[in-house]
Parts: structure tokens; C-alpha cells; sequence
């Protein structure tokens, strides 16, 4: 394909958010030593923004001229993203700034989506160092693809975007308490790992997902659902002209595929999204942001096609919509970056120390739901509802402590767009 960034007619503006609390309070450094000589070798011009305080970042893209801007680069963790993206989407102008190419470099302690990004590039895996000169050089390819997103109500939150994952339960309690071992960088979730699990305990709620139309892809039958459910959704909207590059594959597989360059420069690329044409069922009012069009209000039962898992009692409950839950945890071995599809695990009560620990050991090379264990499940779905039952508790999305309660979220396939190489 070529260096993308020299196929442009002026050189791309990134704007690069740095953290520099993220992580071993490493990012600046990690910037200066690798990443600097890196996007001025491949000639990306870059601003540096460093973030101030929590939600510096969240209030710097609000606000953005983003004419301005061909990409905002994060560098820290996936916590510096979230900001970035529900700023975006807080915007009034928010169907063209989630158009906005992003990119991420591991700074933090938690670096999953570059983890993922890395592993979808087919690379063996690696962490830290390694996996941030192998992002940044996936950065400076410049290849834009789609991104799916969540959208994730809360009882008396605003509604959030997620772009990685919605946990319940040990994940989530492992999330907080091992922000304080972040002086060890990406080993914290392995030492949060094992201190939880010193004192594993049930988590009681109830759970409900909409499954995602499995049979669809194979039987290329687009079906009565709502088209939102369907894989081969992607075939109506693919923009043949403009945005593909020519493929020996389907055209379709590749919509999902453009450069950098025609993102930055091609209007057309901003007006061509997925259309999500089916009448709102019980669409929330939302100010800003895509209709849910799968989910009833959190007041509201489920619709009648949603299952209601059986089992109330539980260890963990996990939405993945990537692979990677850390830099070594392939959560989600089959998800791909806009499969359009929630990735969703989990493992009922009785599971003992020794095999929830057999999980999480699988998980590295992404083994764990060959390892037939029967506490755990899995299924593909497109929108998840949780109602815990116990008063106090944690519920993190995309790592980050929300609002505890009933919780839902459906996905948005290929909401956003993120530089893949
Ligand atoms: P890590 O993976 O190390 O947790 P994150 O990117 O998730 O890194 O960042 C953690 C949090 O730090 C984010 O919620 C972000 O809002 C916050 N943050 C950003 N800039 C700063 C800053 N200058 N000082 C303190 N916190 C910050
Ligand atoms: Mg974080």
C-alpha cells in the first residue's frame, strides 16, 4: 500500500494527547525516547497536547476546531481514549466528529485496545516497549478502519460510549483495586488477579442479552430482523467509489477499510456511514449520539426476543467488544475491531479458585473456552442488560468505575474510526 502519509497533498495534523500520569508515569518519557523520531521519520506532524487532570482530554476534543485536526493520537491508557471518544460523541456536531480518525499508543498501565490493534495486525505478541514501537509504527501506515462502539445506560448517568469492554463482578472489582498497583505497569491486573482471588466471592443479579443473528453470515440471508443485526449489513452501505481500496477480496470485507488520506481529505468519507434505518423500537432521547434503537428504557422489561439467563448467581460478568481486556488477557479471542458484535463471558458461582485461576492463565494466549470449563459461557450479542441485586458494588466500562446499577448497553457496528496500519 505504500507510505499513506506521503500520498497526501499537505501533511496530516495529529494532534497527540499525551497522559503523562498514565501508566509508571512513563508517557513523556516513552514519547521523547521512541515515538517522537518515529512520526517525524515518517512525516506526521504532531502537536502535543499533555493532559492536565481527569477530563482535560474529554474537554480539549469537545471543544476542538476539527477541521483543524486529520487524527487525535492518544498516548497513555485506555482511560485517555474514553474521554476522547465521549467527547466527540458529546459534540452537537457528533456524526462527523466520531468520523475523526483516532489512534492509541500504550503509555498506560492499561493498554488493551493497543493490545488488540496489535494482535489484529496477525504480530505474535508482545508488551510493553515492544508493543508500543510496534503501534507506533502501525500509526504511521495510517490505515483507518471501523471501529465498533457501545453505548452504556446507567440508572441516572448520562448515557456513555464505550469501546472495549463492560464488567461486573471479579473483572471489575480486579480493575479497581489494582489501580493501586500501577507502579507495575500492565503486571497490575495479574497481581489484582490474584489478590481477588484470595477472596473470591458471588455477585447476584440478573442478565439478559439480545443474541446476535450467528446464522445470518453464513446463509448471506439479510433477513426480517432489523438490518442492524445482520453481518452482511455491510454490503449496502459499502462505498464503492471513494472509500475502498481496490480488493481481492469482496468489496464488503474491505468497507471497513480506507486510508488515512482519503479519511483526511475526501468529504464523501465523511457523509458515508452505516445508516441504522430501522424505525427506533423505544429510541432514548439522547441529545447527542446514535439512537438505541435495541434498547427499551432500564424502567422497562426486556423485548421478548432477549434471553434471560437462568442462573442469578455469579463470578464475573464481561462485554467484550475487542480482544483484549489487558496487554496479556485475549478476553476475546474471535472478536475482530468492527465485528458489529458484544463479546460476552460469563462464570457462574460454584467455579473454584483453582479453576477461575485456570481461566485467567488461558486467557493469555486466549485458550480459556477451550479449556471446557463448565462455569463459564459465552455468546455473541448486540445489546446486554445487568440488574445486580446487591446495593453497593462496581461496575467498570472500558476499565473505568461508572455508576452502580442496572446497566445496559447495545453496539453500534463500526461507530468510530481508528488508524489500524
Ligand atoms: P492508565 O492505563 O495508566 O490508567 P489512563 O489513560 O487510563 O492510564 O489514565 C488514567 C486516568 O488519568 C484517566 O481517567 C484520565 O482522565 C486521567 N488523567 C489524564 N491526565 C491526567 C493528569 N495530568 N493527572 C492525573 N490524571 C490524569
Ligand atoms: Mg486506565
Amino acid at each position: 500500500d505504500g507510505v499513506l502519509f506521503s500520498e497526501v497533498r499537505r501533511p496530516c495534523r495529529v494532534m497527540l494527547l499525551v497522559n503523562p500520569q498514565s501508566g509508571k508515569g512513563q508517557a513523556l518519557t516513552l514519547y521523547n525516547n521512541h515515538i517522537q523520531r518515529m512520526l517525524n521519520e515518517a512525516g506526521v506532524p504532531h502537536t502535543l497536547v499533555i493532559t492536565e487532570r481527569q477530563n482535560h482530554a474529554r474537554e480539549v476534543v469537545r471543544e476542538a476546531d476539527l477541521s483543524q485536526w486529520d487524527a487525535l493520537v492518544i498516548m497513555s491508557g485506555d482511560g485517555l481514549l474514553f474521554e476522547v471518544i465521549n467527547g466527540l460523541l458529546e459534540r452537537s456536531d457528533w456524526e462527523e466528529a466520531i468520523h475523526t480518525p483516532l489512534g492509541i499508543l500504550p503509555g498506560g498501565s492499561g493498554n488493551a485496545l493497543a493490545a488488540s490493534i496489535h494482535h489484529y495486525s496477525g504480530a505474535m505478541p508482545v508488551s510493553s516497549e515492544e508493543l508500543l514501537v510496534s503501534c507506533g509504527f502501525l500509526l504511521c501506515k495510517g490505515l483507518v478502519s471501523r471501529m465498533d462502539l457501545a453505548s452504556v445506560h446507567l440508572p441516572s448517568s448520562p448515557r456513555l460510549f464505550s469501546f472495549l469492554s463492560l464488567a461486573w463482578g471479579f473483572v471489575a472489582d480486579v480493575d479497581v483495586e489494582s489501580e493501586k498497583y500501577r507502579h507495575v505497569g500492565a503486571a497490575r491486573f495479574t497481581v489484582g488477579t490474584l489478590v481477588r482471588l484470595a477472596s473470591l466471592r458471588v455477585y447476584k443479579g440478573k442478565l439478559a442479552y439480545l443474541p446476535a443473528a450467528a446464522d445470518c453470515k453464513e446463509e448471506g440471508d439479510l433477513g426480517n430482523r432489523t438490518t442492524l443485526h445482520c453481518n452482511n449489513q455491510s454490503s449496502s452501505f459499502c462505498p464503492a467509489s471513494l472509500l475502498c481500496r481496490p480488493s481481492r477480496d469482496s468489496p464488503c470485507q474491505n468497507a471497513a477499510h480506507h486510508t488515512f488520506h482519503n479519511s483526511c481529505h475526501s468529504n464523501n468519507s465523511l457523509k458515508v456511514r452505516r445508516t441504522e434505518s430501522t424505525p427506533s423500537r423505544n429510541a432514548t432521547k439522547a441529545l447527542t449520539g446514535p439512537s438505541d434503537t435495541l434498547l427499551p428504557s432500564l424502567d422497562q422489561p426486556v423485548p421478548s426476543d432477549w434471553v434471560v439467563v437462568q442462573e442469578e448467581d455469579f463470578v464475573l460478568m464481561l462485554a467484550m467488544y475487542q480482544s483484549h481486556l489487558a496487554e496479556d488477557l485475549l478476553a476475546a479471542p474471535d472478536s475482530t475491531l468492527d465485528d458489529g458484535v458484544i463479546h460476552l463471558f460469563y462464570v457462574r458461582a460454584g467455579i473454584s479458585r483453582t479453576a477461575l485461576l485456570r481461566l485467567f492463565l488461558a486467557m493469555e494466549k486466549g485458550a480459556h473456552l477451550a479449556t471446557n470449563c463448565q462455569h463459564l459461557v459465552y455468546s455473541r450479542v448486540r445489546a446486554l442488560r445487568l440488574e445486580p441485586y446487591s446495593p453497593k458494588g462496581v461496575i467498570t466500562v472500558d476499565g473505568e468505575v461508572v455508576e452502580y446499577g442496572p446497566v445496559q448497553a447495545q453496539v453500534h457496528e463500526g461507530l468510530a474510526r481508528l488508524i489500524t496500519g
